[in-house]
């Protein structure tokens, strides 16, 4: 059984950064990713010129399946309806369907208060589209407990996501647990491993600083050991990235999203060192 492979990227705010991206992007094409997606700030102001514009590029430009991810806390109905038409134009029909983060200073309109709502509207209004969601095997912060958080991804996969995408993590035991406790609640949609390769010093700290996944000791030691040698710190958390995927692979996961920062380096490295083990179709016998 093969598993899939995708790819994450962000856009950047500036028309340099845009440009340096559309190259990683034809070099993330030459890998034959199953969907490249595109993060999408939730403020909406940008969307045209970051979110859509890179989708846009993906999607006509180097015709690869583009997920656009849309964040909705902040949308009223009348923007969704536009967005999706917006959608509609470039020929996009699949999103990732988000209520996104809450800015403390800056309270959410009232149309879509969860994903789950944005996702019950779009099956409505706009069906045609395939709507992939977030989950979180450890946990979505905000959430009382995991029995809650699993009940709620429970609804929103009832109300019409067609596939879920995790949250990154480094510890493949509690991605096996969360897997196990959404096949005993019975969601059966492909749920996609979030994978990141820690490169760099900077990402690390960064990551140890604003997330709450936990950092297994055996992640926990490169850090430490290499925090001074750059070369050696890549190396090692290419390793450990490609460590996960063959491990995930080997349990039949659906399939791989990684998220490449925008390093298309990053990415060929994982590919090249991954992709017969993701595409192994032989069987014995
Ligand atoms: P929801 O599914 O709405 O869940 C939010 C919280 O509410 C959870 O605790 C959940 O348990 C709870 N909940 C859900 N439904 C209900 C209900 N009916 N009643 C009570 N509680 C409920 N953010 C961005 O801004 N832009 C991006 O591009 C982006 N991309 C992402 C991609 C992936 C793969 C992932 C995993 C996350 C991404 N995020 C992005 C981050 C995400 O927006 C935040 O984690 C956000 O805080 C939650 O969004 P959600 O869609 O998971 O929310």
């Amino acid at each position: 059984m093969s598993s899939a492979l995708s790819f994450e990227v962000f856009p950047p705010n500036t028309q340099i950064g845009t440009e340096k991206l559309f190259k990683t992007l034809k070099e993330l094409q030459q890998l034959e990713p199953d969907f490249i997606s595109v993060t999408c700030s939730n403020n909406r102001q940008t969307i045209e010129e970051t979110t859509l514009k890179v989708a846009d590029y993906i999607h006509r430009k180097l015709k690869v399946p583009t997920i656009a991810h849309l964040p909705a806390a902040y949308l009223s109905q009348s923007q969704l309806a536009e967005l999706v038409k917006r959608l509609d134009q470039i020929g996009i029909n699949q999103i990732l369907a988000l209520r996104g983060d809450i800015l403390p200073d800056l309270p959410p309109k009232k149309d879509f208060v969860y994903a789950s709502d944005l996702i019950q509207y779009v099956k409505r209004e706009a069906p045609h589209l395939h709507i992939s969601g977030a989950c979180y095997p450890e946990s979505h912060p905000e959430s009382l407990n995991r029995i809650e958080d699993i009940k709620q991804l429970k609804h929103k996969v009832a109300v019409g996501c067609e596939q879920l995408i995790t949250q990154l993590f480094f510890d493949n035991d509690l991605f096996y647990q969360f897997q196990e406790s959404c096949y005993l609640a019975d969601i059966k949609v492909p749920i996609l491993a979030g994978i990141m390769p820690i490169v760099n010093r900077n990402q690390a700290l960064r990551l140890i600083k604003t997330t709450n996944t936990k950092l297994p000791r055996k992640f926990l030691a490169i850090l430490e050991k290499y925090e001074h040698d750059p070369v050696a710190l890549r190396e090692a958390g290419l390793a450990y990235a490609i460590d996960q995927i063959v491990d995930l692979t080997t349990q039949d996961v659906s399939g791989i999203h990684l998220y490449t920062m925008n390093n298309a380096e990053v990415a060929k490295h994982i590919y090249h060192n991954t992709k017969n083990v993701l595409n192994g179709q032989w069987k014995a016998g």
